[in-house]
């Protein structure tokens, strides 16, 4: 069911960038996701969103977007795509997205953008005017493979898309790369798997690649996770019963060989373990201008 409602804000705020992408301000133009990954995080208790399949469209962002942005004294990356995918089948009707990018670019705004949604290149025109201040577009990828995408990411576009989108926003100049998590065991955690998204990763212009392998499991998230488990992949529910009882950090097996594996790969193509964040940038040309 699709629900148009009027939110009360649009940017929340962490008083320190986070560690990964450093992200200073969060906003989610959607609640609830198309994309319906079987693992998604955002189907947590702590949430309260009822009912995941339930897409709330916040029709006011752009108004609250334009009044919050120029009360913001300290100019930080906006975050979308953590608890939302920006860039939803929705998004071609409502064009929030859009919308939200322009008032990003006349503000003169950071932004890190997360996404399976290849709608993205749609924008390319405001993303590579972003850019001279800063913009990064971060594809998830858990896996090349895109029939067993079908299974855990059903309402995403396939891989194979994200990437031929990544490929298109790399080649116009917008930086770009995986962010390659969750890794779920005994699913995705091969060498085959890893090694595929790194190959792919390099043939399709990204710059960057942020692995995690493994996943978290919590209440009614970790009960769609099983649920699913059963339907897909018979008996593999108990697998991860055993080995990780009530565990909220579930690793991927050989999760260190793996990280071993990725990092000589990713050096060997030249692609970064890390982003470059808004900071790092203009401390890089901060110091290219000094004498
Ligand atoms: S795209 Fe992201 S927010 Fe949407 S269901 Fe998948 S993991 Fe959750």
């Amino acid at each position: 069911m699709i629900k148009e409602v009027k939110a009360k804000r649009i940017l929340s705020h962490s008083t320190e960038p986070d560690s990964w992408f450093g992200i200073k301000y969060n906003m989610n133009l959607y609640r609830g996701c198309q994309h319906q990954c079987i693992y998604c995080d955002a189907r947590s208790e702590c949430y309260q969103i009822e009912n995941f399949n339930d897409i709330e469209v916040k029709v006011n962002a752009i108004e609250l977007l334009q009044k919050e942005i120029m009360s913001k004294r300290i100019k930080g990356t906006i975050g979308t795509g953590a608890m939302s995918d920006p860039y939803l089948p929705l998004e071609k009707k409502y064009n929030l997205t859009r919308q939200a990018l322009k008032v990003i670019r006349d503000s003169s705004f950071p932004i890190h953008i997360i996404t399976k949604g290849s709608l993205v290149v749609r924008d390319k025109d405001l993303l590579k005017d972003i850019n001279r201040i800063y913009a990064a577009v971060s594809f998830t990828v858990t896996t090349t493979d895109d029939d067993l995408a079908k299974k855990i990411e059903p309402g995403a576009p396939s891989p194979t898309e994200r990437l031929k989108a990544m490929k298109e926003l790399s080649d116009t100049g917008i930086y770009t790369g995986i962010t390659m998590m969750p890794i779920l065991p005994f699913i995705e955690d091969s060498d085959k798997n890893i090694l595929d998204i790194v190959e792919k990763a390099k043939a399709h212009g990204a710059s960057y690649i942020i692995p995690w392998f493994g996943m978290t499991l919590r209440d009614r998230q970790k009960a769609h996770f099983f649920e699913k488990l059963d339907k897909y992949f018979p008996n593999l529910k108990y697998k991860y019963q055993q080995k990780f009882g009530n565990n909220y950090q579930c690793n991927a097996n050989n999760s260190r060989k793996l990280w071993k594996l990725f990092k000589t790969k990713c050096e060997e193509y030249n692609i970064s373990v890390e982003i470059t964040k808004f900071d790092d940038r203009q401390t890089e040309q901060l110091s290219f201008l000094k004498p």
